[in-house]
């Protein structure tokens, strides 16, 4: 222990001025003792200025060295210094972890001071917001933001729930903005892309007014016929008939409306795939046998390929995606029309194809065909019972066969909607 040394030294020194007190006199035991003692007094004021001067400019690396008492003084500093410059390393470690974290955060971060200029911004802030990371830092957030419903929201203070802010530059986004309070003064300014999420709700609502739609036409006429059955119950029986028949032609059409919304909610409930070994050549047959059915002699239904491939893949679901198809070729062909049905492999991956010499379609409309509802001629579709929903179930049964629809067609003179599968759903 190096007080303990040192308490030796001392009387040692002690010891030895009493000595030399006995053997030589008073005087030079004195001046021995002065002596030591003025050494010792220079020793520590020496390391008291070494220490005041590392004091000024303090380093792990410069704590001095020295013996006896001070040895223990600047170990234990040397000791303390090394435990502070750790303890401040891991520190900065951690924040530059979060700050990294923050950084890399898809939803916009922004913190404000007690007086709602900004302390650090994120990347995702700066885009959402037009903000700029390093030159606004300082600045009052309200002064920057050109959106008059932001500002109206900082401003306001009631900041129980997000604003909906539609921003166009530098991309049209939809945001989720929401100021929280935090650590008395400061607050955090949050904002969050919604727009796939908006686009969603817009497809909803649209859906729902479109079904609505749909059903209304059809409810009307059958409303309008029974209070007409009603107000004249001695209608002569022919009339009767043929409003019985119309109204039975509406109900029809409200059935096919609905098995199609199911058939398409089944498929996008996301229901895993049954599969099986697809005779495509058998299924070719069957087409053709029910497009001769639907077409009744209207048109010429020729199969134009037949190659001996099968499919990995569901038949109930690709005899209805592939009939679909036919149905609309002859629906979309004018009587006299030819309807060709094809199966082919090219290059190991089998594709089938319907091409008919209809009406045709005009380049805008093709991007658009299999959204719901969507339709080129709505009269046309309603009146050979189209319910706007065959394509988009088409769409979706071919997705779930990792199956490529490519249409081509000109107007006035016919289309094709070919499928092609991938290599391994086709067995040659
Ligand atoms: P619909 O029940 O109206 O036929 P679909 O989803 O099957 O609904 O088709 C969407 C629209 O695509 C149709 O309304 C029609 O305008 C167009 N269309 C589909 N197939 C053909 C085709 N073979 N020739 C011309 N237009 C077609």
């Amino acid at each position: 222990m190096l007080w303990l040394r040192s308490v030796i030294y001392y009387l040692f020194i002690t010891l030895v001025a009493l000595f030399t007190g006995a053997i030589a006199g008073t005087e030079w035991g004195l001046a021995v003792a002065l002596t030591a003692i003025a050494l010792s007094l220079l020793f520590h004021l020496v390391n008291l200025g070494r220490l005041h001067y590392w004091l000024q400019h303090p380093h792990v690396d410069t704590v001095p060295g020295s013996f006896l008492l001070w040895q223990d003084v600047f170990d234990r500093l040397y000791d303390q210094v090394r435990h502070q410059k750790k303890a401040k390393e891991r520190l900065s470690a951690t924040l530059d972890r979060f700050m990294s974290a923050g950084e890399a955060l898809p939803d916009g971060v922004i913190i404000l001071d007690e007086f709602d200029r900004i302390e650090w911004c994120n990347p995702a802030a700066s885009q959402h917001l037009g903000l700029s990371a390093l030159a606004d830092v300082g600045q009052q957030v309200t002064n920057l933001v050109r959106h008059p419903p932001l500002r109206d929201y900082l401003k306001h203070q009631d900041f129980s729930h997000p604003l909906l802010l539609r921003v166009t530059r530098p991309q049209e986004q939809v945001l989720s903005v929401q100021l929280v309070p935090f650590d008395s003064t400061r607050k955090l300014l949050l904002s969050r892309d919604i727009t796939s999420l908006d686009r969603v709700q817009t497809v909803h609502r649209d859906f729902v007014a479109n079904v609505s739609h749909e059903l209304r036409t059809p409810l009307t006429v059958v409303g309008g016929f029974i209070e007409t059955l009603q107000d004249m119950p001695d209608i002569d029986s022919s009339t009767r008939n043929q409003h019985l028949q119309l109204m039975y032609d509406q109900t029809q059409r409200m059935q096919r409306l609905v098995e199609d919304l199911l058939t398409l909610s089944r498929l996008e409930s996301g229901q895993q795939l049954r599969e099986e070994e697809v005779d495509v050549p058998q299924l070719l047959q069957l087409l053709q046998t029910e497009a001769e059915g639907l077409s009744q002699g209207r048109h010429t239904i020729l199969i134009g390929a037949i190659a001996p491939a099968r499919l990995i893949g569901n038949h109930d679901e690709l005899h209805s995606a592939f009939g679909n198809l036919v149905s609309n070729a002859i629906r979309y062909t004018p009587a006299g029309g030819t309807i060709t049905l094809g199966w082919e492999v090219r290059s190991g991956q089998g594709h089938f194809y319907v091409r008919d010499t209809g009406i045709g379609l005009a380049p805008e409309h093709i991007p658009r065909l299999t959204e719901r509802f969507y339709r080129v001629d709505r009269g046309r579709s309603r009146n050979t019972g189209g319910t706007g929903l065959g394509l988009a179930i088409v769409k979706h049964i071919l997705q779930r066969h990792q199956a490529q629809m490519v249409i081509q067609s000109k107007l006035g003179e016919g289309s094709e909607f070919a499928v092609r599968f991938p290599l391994q759903r086709t067995l040659n």
